[in-house]
């Protein structure tokens, strides 16, 4: 069964019960009324049947036929039954009359008794007179009552179902309004596989659940997309990349081979060669590093590791460069990680500070920020350009000033994807022509 339908068939069921114990009462209420009103009648009744058995005598000739008359406009099946209090043998004759012993002991006691046999309205008054005692007994059918009972209760039943259809129907056409949403979703789902991740998505307005459904999912597709893209541009360009110097290496020996060459010539060719081939396995390094970092680190064997021991080693191999590092005391920045992994890591961040700085002094500096100790490396080199700076830590990817520069745009992916295997953030500050500021922050254990 579809929710919408449940909500619906819940609604409808949860208003029939409501509505039934409304009715159910208004009609009690009602049949209580109507029998209290013919208890009225029936007294009247009584009355007027003992004022025209025993007041002829007590009254003006006027005022006895006004009871006469009245006498005679009978209720529909009454009949009466007036016997005398003192007369145990017509009294024992009411037993069938007054099933209840304490009602005809009340009677006889003097109280007005009102009862109900089958569909018969009874009404007992005890009635002193100059004559005697007596009690007098009134009975009829309220065939008016019972008529006005049963054509509430027809009234009530056909409201009540009614009410029910059309409360079912709303609540499914709401429901359906409510939940359309998700079927948009849905639909979309469905017609959603990864290489047609660019197809319309659904934008649901508002503040609810499913507006919020809508736009986590939105958003989810956003993340995929970017993902997929981010994967077929770096399949693309490690192939391009890699087959580039190759390529240089394949045309430069058959330029080469097409004749006889002077050593000098050999020589060139071989040096061309040897640079491709560096680059190729400085590509192919780098490459098996940032695969690696994809394997399961938890796995990995880690140790307690001195930041500041492992920056400072990094930088014995950056010979002849400036750096500025005030060295601090050792064992206060120990995160666990693994060693190997944040030489690299630190070795393209401040290989890069020199190289963009074309050897400008570059500035190491270690802080603690929140509960992060934070590296950060400080060139004034060329900067990055500012719409760079949102791919800057994509595989491949290099910013437009970067022509002149040597490198294959894979070294900062690597650090930052090694920065973050020990929980790590990274983030950059930069104005093109004016430097760049990396930070590494790693969090205190
Ligand atoms: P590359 O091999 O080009 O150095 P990286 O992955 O190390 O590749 O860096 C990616 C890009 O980030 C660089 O091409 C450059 O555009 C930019 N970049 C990184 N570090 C710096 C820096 N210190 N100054 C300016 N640009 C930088």
């Amino acid at each position: 069964m579809r929710i919408r339908t449940k909500i619906a068939l819940i609604y409808t069921q949860l208003t029939f019960f409501v509505m039934l114990w409304a009715f159910a009462f208004v009609y009690i209420l009602m049949i209580r009324n109507t029998e209290e009103v013919f208890y009225d009648l029936l007294w009247k009744r009584a009355m007027i049947t003992a004022h025209y058995n025993f007041e002829k005598d007590e009254m003006t000739e006027s005022a006895y036929q006004d009871v006469v008359e009245r006498y005679n406009q009978k209720l529909m099946g009454e009949s009466h039954e007036i016997i005398n209090a003192h007369d145990f043998y017509e009294i024992d004759s009411l037993k069938n009359m007054i099933p209840n012993e304490n009602d005809l002991q009340m009677l006889l006691n003097g109280k007005t008794i009102e009862y109900r046999m089958g569909d018969r309205q009874y009404l007992g008054v005890y009635y002193p007179d100059n004559e005697g005692d007596f009690l007098v007994i009134v009975s009829a059918h309220d065939t008016q009552g019972a008529e006005s009972a049963k054509n509430l209760l027809k009234l009530l039943t056909i409201i009540l179902i009614i009410t029910t259809i059309f409360v079912y129907m709303i609540g499914e056409f709401y429901a359906k309004k409510i939940f359309s949403p998700i079927v948009k979703i849905i639909k979309n789902v469905k017609s959603i596989t990864a290489s047609n991740l660019k197809s319309d998505l659904i934008e649901e307005k508002g503040n609810d659940e499913l507006s919020e459904l809508s736009r986590t999912f939105n958003d989810m597709i956003l993340r995929l997309r970017d993902a997929f893209e981010m994967q077929n541009s770096f399949i693309r360009n490690a192939s391009h990349e890699l087959r580039n110097p190759l390529t240089a290496i394949i045309g430069e020996t058959e330029i080469t081979l097409n004749k006889e060459r002077t050593p000098k010539e050999y020589i060139e060719t071989l040096e061309t060669i040897q640079y491709e081939f560096e680059r190729l396995n400085n590509m192919i390094r780098d490459l098996l590093s940032l695969a690696q970092t994809g394997y399961d680190f938890s796995r990995v064997d880690k140790k307690q590791v001195d930041l500041s021991k492992v920056v400072e080693k990094t930088c014995y191999n950056f010979k002849g460069a400036e750096i500025n590092m005030d060295i601090p005391e050792y064992g206060k920045y120990e995160i666990t990680g693994v060693e190997s992994l944040l030489v690299h890591a630190f070795t393209n961040v401040i290989g890069n500070a020199i190289k963009f700085s074309k050897g400008q002094p570059v500035d190491i500096k270690f802080s603690r920020e929140d509960n992060n100790y934070k590296i950060s490396v400080t060139d004034k080199g060329i900067g990055i350009p500012y719409r760079d700076i949102k791919n800057i830590f994509q595989p491949f990817y290099r910013a437009g000033n970067t022509a002149t520069y040597k490198g294959t745009g894979i070294g900062l992916a690597l650090s930052y994807k090694i920065v973050d295997l020990h929980n790590g953030k990274m983030g950059v500050e930069s104005e093109e022509g004016n430097g760049t500021t990396f930070h590494m922050f790693f969090r205190i254990n």
